[in-house]
């Protein structure tokens, strides 16, 4: 049985290479100083989807929430592999912390509708929760298999899989649906094909401009597989998106640099060990 498949993928800031200035007075991250990539595990959501097709065929449709360069991201979905692909964009999405940005992929997945499998990355690199994908199975009232080692079998009715526990791994069976969040560890992303690029080197000219427009927001189906959806377009409760949906307040942002005078020298003792873990216990680092 073909199998229809979802992937969410994030445009990131690539915070694995700074250089040069790119925090805010304010602390936050200055955005435009950091190239955009495809958040890396997302690239390993979307790894799996496709080799599960390659095994039993059907269809990738890949989703990213962000603004209108965000189709960046999708470009790559379809030159690695994806079928098609939706860019949820509009000034009401901004400012989403992770229940807004679930709400409105859950908009956007119940009017794809009928799909099998959703695959998100485990985790973004900036902001680093990993509460999207299960809040969006929550939302969508559907199992959920999360930090994902491996897929070990799919049938027509189920998927079986090794999640990592921490320390340890436990093996885990779902019927459809499902949504999978994927790890790192599961598999190497393969390059974008040659092939594939040259197939969709058209798309480039409308796509990728950062104003909002309103003509540019509701243009669909440039090429055919690619989408753009705005609140309308997914039926979606405005006070449930963006700024508005969301009860995350970031009250301030400080960038933490540690120097040398922060550093101590722990002894190699029993009481050495048992107090470090004290301070950070108590600190709140650990435990
Ligand atoms: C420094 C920083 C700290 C933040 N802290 C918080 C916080 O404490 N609480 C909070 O609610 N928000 C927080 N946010 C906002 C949060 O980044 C956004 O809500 C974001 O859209 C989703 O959360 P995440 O980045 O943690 O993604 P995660 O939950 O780590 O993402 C998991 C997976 O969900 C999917 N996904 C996530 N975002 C999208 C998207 N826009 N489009 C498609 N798929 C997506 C991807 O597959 C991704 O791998 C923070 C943002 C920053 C930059």
């Amino acid at each position: 049985m073909p199998l229809k498949m979802i992937v969410t993928i994030k445009q990131v800031p690539d915070t694995q290479n700074i250089s040069g200035d790119v925090m805010n007075p304010d602390g936050t991250v200055k955005r435009s100083a950091l190239p955009a990539i495809p958040n890396p595990e997302d690239l390993n959501a979307l790894e799996e989807a496709i080799k599960i097709k390659e095994t039993r065929g059907g269809a990738i449709i890949a989703v990213t929430m962000g603004p209108p360069n965000a189709v960046k991201v999708l470009k790559e979905c379809l030159y690695r592999g994806a079928d098609e692909v939706i860019l949820l964009s509009d000034r009401r999405f901004a400012g989403a912390d992770t229940l807004a940005t679930s709400y409105v992929l859950k908009c956007a997945v119940e009017k794809i509708s009928d799909f099998d499998i959703i695959l998100c990355g485990r985790q973004a690199i900036d902001g680093d929760t990993a509460q999207v994908g299960p809040q969006l199975a929550e939302k969508l009232k559907i199992n959920q298999l999360t930090n994902i080692l491996e897929v070990i079998e799919i049938n027509d009715k189920s998927i079986t899989v090794k999640r990592s526990i921490g320390n340890g791994y436990e093996i885990v069976k779902s019927k459809f649906p499902v949504l999978l969040t994927i790890t790192s560890q599961a598999n190497e992303p393969r390059s974008p094909s040659a092939k594939r690029v040259m197939a969709y080197k058209n798309i480039d000219q409308k796509m990728g401009d950062d104003s909002y427009d309103e003509t540019y927001m509701i243009s669909e189906n440039l090429a055919g597989n690619i989408k753009e959806w705005n609140v309308e377009s997914i039926d979606a409760d405005i006070a449930l998106c963006g700024l508005s949906g969301s009860p995350t307040k970031v009250k301030k942002v400080e960038s933490v640099v540690l120097t040398v005078s922060d550093a101590k020298q722990i002894p190699n003792t029993e009481t050495g060990i048992a107090d470090l873990i004290h301070e950070l216990t108590t600190q709140h680092i650990i435990g």
